[in-house]
């Protein structure tokens, strides 16, 4: 096969064209800052967006932040998290979900996750909790599942479990805009809900992130700690740490622009979604992940995914992992870290790294799933409640091509290239 002239990327996200209107505003009204009209405008849609619901309409509330790791920070921070206390997380995850948790001086307690939607496994978190509870006399102060590429989490079981032991709830569904269980959009079921928007999430800001509240209370009391909780003073005066967390007016205008199409986006990515499951179907030992069939489940399908069974020979594959990775990691130009070695002690079979190696050589960009937090050397003494699935899957599993930018041409390019790739 030819190589593609343009690279298709995972995932970036499209301009509306209507983003420049409202950051040329900000520029013309000279609302430069962090915080204004455009702040205001995205936060009303992200509410309106946020409280659709096919059942019972909602009354959610939604800060604007400088990003989504912001919104985990300042949730858990609300949820009274502090030194000493422990938070049970999914350990399937971005670090983002994990990090702001040492930020407070806590201590992650890693879940691992169910096979059907690769995400916290319920009765792996309730055995967790009470273990905890035996070993350290208190319950973990905070529970935090993760759309893991946009795919809803057992949240009913979740918000059962957590209601039980009186533990609040911070949904991480930074990759999950959009996506629904029972009708319902995901971060409006908890006590928090975190959204992201980033470059690559299903909406951006360029950078950013948003969290959702359910009370007007909780609501201005995020807003203090985002603005560096400055009390009502002609002068400064400050009872409290706070932070330097609310989104500025130019990024919220080009939020406010994505919202004008973010519909169309998850159609487009649900779509393209359908299209990988329909081509790759009769190709054995490689499975696209789908939501589950039981009605409750809707998933933007952010990023789309698939697994390839140990036994799939992949084209130069006893080639894998002979060179040491030395790309830019910093995400500033001439920040290159180079690894130590070509393995870790947990890494993606040899024929995923193939696969991968042999799509990118055809300008096809892939990735192996997100390296479960259990296993990163910076969390090798936290608790871990595990069954092997997370860690399975990270050795079988990529995420392939999804954005609003990959075409049904696209698909059909990247599906005969994986057809291809495979040695019969
Ligand atoms: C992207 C992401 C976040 C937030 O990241 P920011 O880049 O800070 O907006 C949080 N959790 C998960 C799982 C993510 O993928």
């Amino acid at each position: 096969m030819e190589k593609r002239k343009n690279r298709i990327l995972l995932c970036l996200c499209h301009m509306s064209g209507n983003e420049q209107k409202f950051v040329q505003e900000a520029f013309d009204t000279n609302w430069v800052v962090p915080l204004g009209p455009n702040v205001n405008g995205f936060e009303k849609d992200l509410e309106d967006f946020v409280n659709q619901n096919d059942n019972e309409k909602l009354t959610k509330r939604v800060v604007a932040l400088s990003a989504g790791t912001a919104a985990v920070h300042l949730a858990l921070l609300n949820c009274g998290v502090g030194p000493g206390d422990e938070v049970c997380v999914q350990s399937f995850t971005f670090c983002a979900s994990s990090h702001p948790i040492t930020y407070l001086g806590a201590t992650p307690v890693f879940i691992d996750s169910e096979k059907d939607t690769w995400n916290m496994d319920p009765e792996l978190l309730e055995k967790a909790i009470l273990d905890r509870k035996a070993k350290t006399g208190r319950y973990p102060k905070a529970i935090v599942p993760v759309a893991l590429y946009g795919m809803p989490y057992r949240i009913d079981r979740i918000m059962e479990i957590a209601n039980k032991y009186d533990i609040p709830v911070v949904e991480d569904a930074a990759e999950g805009f959009g996506s629904r269980f029972n009708g319902q959009v995901l971060g409006t079921f908890g006590k928090y809900g975190v959204l992201s928007f980033n470059g690559n999430k299903m909406i951006t800001t360029s950078g950013g992130g948003a969290l959702i509240t359910g009370s007007d209370d909780e609501w201005r009391e995020i807003m203090m700690y985002a603005t560096q909780y400055r009390e009502s003073y002609p002068y400064y005066q400050h009872e409290k740490i706070g932070y330097n967390y609310r989104m500025s007016n130019i990024c919220a205008g080009i939020g406010r622009g994505q919202m004008t199409i973010v519909n169309e986006h998850i159609a487009h990515h649900k779509k393209v979604q359908k299209l990988y499951e329909e081509q790759l179907k009769d190709i054995p030992g490689i499975k696209v992940h789908a939501q589950p069939t039981t009605g409750e489940y809707e998933s933007n399908y952010w990023l789309c995914t698939m697994t390839i069974d140990e036994n799939v020979k992949v084209k130069g594959q006893e080639n894998a992992y002979k060179s040491v990775v030395t790309g830019a990691v910093g995400g500033a130009a001439g920040v290159i870290h180079t690894a130590e070695s070509a393995h870790t002690d947990c890494e993606p079979n040899a024929n995923v790294e193939a696969m991968r190696t042999g799509l990118d050589a055809l300008n096809i960009e892939s990735r192996p799933l997100w390296k479960p937090m259990h296993k990163q050397p910076i969390y090798k003494n936290a608790p871990a409640y595990l069954n092997g699935v997370s860690e399975d899957l990270f050795k079988v599993g990529m995420c392939l091509p999804a954005g609003p930018y990959v075409t049904e041409d696209d698909v059909r390019f990247i599906c005969e290239a994986i057809n291809n790739l495979i040695d019969i």
